[in-house]
């Protein structure tokens, strides 16, 4: 059997739902396939911060050697080892040459316009449609533990600030004024009042929900197993588990799958899976209505009505699905440590999701180069919900074809080439 469609977008996590949902304003009806639900992916339990002020790539502008030294142990937030996988030995090179310092900054300033449309299209959605999702615009507190931290956040505020945004530094007793379950340890913090968060899940799927109202279709439990056809530089159709399905333009937006996806396809398309973990708990009483970094230990924590998301670690070890529970438990440790949280697994063990990871930690927003009518949209890294509805809206011009914006050569595939 074979299914027809104009548009084919593959992967129902936030980036195709916003890709979709903008779509379907343009006039299309998109058919969006998903190998698991929609937001089963990356998309499923985040934080849900929504952070313009986290614009900072992996990648650090300056001191990247002593960072690939430190991200080696197993024991770090960040862990990224020493491995025998080609596409990761490439990456990692790749990630260096992105550290430059130039390139860093140029990264840094896409990123932050990038977040920046997307906090602006994200009040534009909760104020058009009723989506049930603990959408809060109400800021974010990076908080810090060692005074080195605390300085990396200094610098960063600054930088905000010289780039239009706004930021507050806080000693000790500021942070007990916002936070009193602060422990004695934590050093200093960041108040990044324009932040935002939601719960990952309850957006997507209720924008799918919407896009559904508005002429987009969704098939979950639906796999692209490989290109059906090929005619004049063109897929026409692609094999899925079930059926083929022809269109005239394909999205690419299978998140950290899309790496593994496109190499299958010939494409060189450096998409690594970083994996976290996160807990869900009944909200304690007392804590307070904005999201928390704990940056020097890599967690998030997103108070989302009666429950309280605690996430953190990117760890580079492949499509693993595994849960390893002993580095899940340093996630937990950290928000017990630092906030005096008690996060236990709701069914039995924490949640894990693949980050899409781009070595620039730029997404891809861009043609492919082989094919004329596949566009990617993917490599999202630690922040795909806070860049989700820019993504959605650049797709969407990209197939009407709108004048390029000054942000397609940096979304561009061929940087990597
Ligand atoms: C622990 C953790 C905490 C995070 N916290 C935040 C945060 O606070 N703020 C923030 O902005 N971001 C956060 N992120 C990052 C964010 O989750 C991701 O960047 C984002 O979800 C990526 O979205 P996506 O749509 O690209 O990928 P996904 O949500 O992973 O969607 C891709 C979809 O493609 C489908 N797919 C794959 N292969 C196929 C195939 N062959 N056929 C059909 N379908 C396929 C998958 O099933 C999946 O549903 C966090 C991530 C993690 C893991």
């Amino acid at each position: 059997m074979t299914r027809q469609c104009d548009i084919l977008i593959i992967g129902a996590g936030i980036v195709g739902v916003c890709s979709a949902w903008y779509l379907t304003q343009a006039g299309y009806r998109p058919l969006v396939i998903d190998r698991g639900e929609v937001a089963g992916g990356s998309s499923h339990a985040n934080a849900g911060l929504l952070v313009p002020s986290s614009w900072t790539p992996m990648a650090a502008g300056n001191g990247i050697e002593q960072l690939l030294e430190k991200w080696q142990d197993p024991e770090a937030s960040i862990y990224l080892p020493a491995s025998g996988d080609p596409h990761l030995s490439d990456w990692r090179r790749r990630l260096r040459a992105a550290a430059e310092p130039i390139q860093w900054l140029k990264t840094t300033a896409v990123l932050h316009r990038l977040a920046g449309r997307s906090v602006e299209l994200y009040r534009e959605l909760h104020r058009e449609l009723s989506l049930q999702d603990h959408f809060r615009m109400d800021g974010s507190l990076n908080v810090f533990s060692t005074q080195a931290g605390f300085r990396q956040g200094a610098t960063q505020a600054l930088r905000h600030r010289s780039m239009g945004g706004i930021a507050a530094l806080l000693d000790r007793s500021g942070v007990r004024h916002y936070l009193p379950q602060a422990a004695d340890k934590i050093v200093g913090a960041v108040l990044f009042p324009e932040d935002g968060r939601l719960s990952p899940k309850a957006f997507v799927q209720s924008l799918a929900h919407e896009a559904g109202q508005h002429g987009a279709e969704f098939w979950s439990h639906v796999t692209v197993t490989g290109i059906g056809g090929i005619d004049d530089g063109q897929i026409t159709s692609v094999t899925t588990s079930t059926e083929d399905i022809e269109f005239d333009v394909a999205v690419l937006a299978a998140g950290a799958w899309s790496g593994a996806l496109g190499r299958d396809w010939g494409l060189n398309v450096p998409v690594v899976p970083g994996r976290g973990y996160s807990y869900t708990m009944a909200r304690p009483e007392g804590f307070p209505d904005f999201g928390v970094q704990l940056i020097d230990e890599g967690v998030a924590v997103n108070p989302m009505g009666e429950r309280l998301r605690i996430a953190g670690r990117v760890e580079f070890t492949g499509m693993d699905d595994r849960v390893d529970g002993m580095r899940a438990a340093q996630v937990a440790r950290a928000s017990r440590d630092l906030l005096g949280l008690d996060p236990r697994p709701e069914d039995g063990q924490p949640w894990m999701g693949f980050r899409p990871m781009t070595p620039d930690g730029l997404p891809i927003v861009d043609w492919s180069i082989k094919y004329e009518n596949l566009l990617l949209a993917c490599g999202h890294n630690k922040i795909g919900m806070t860049l989700g509805p820019a993504t959605g809206e650049l797709v969407a011009r990209r197939i009407t074809g709108t004048p390029a914006g000054p942000d397609d050569a940096a979304l561009a595939l061929n940087r990597f080439a």
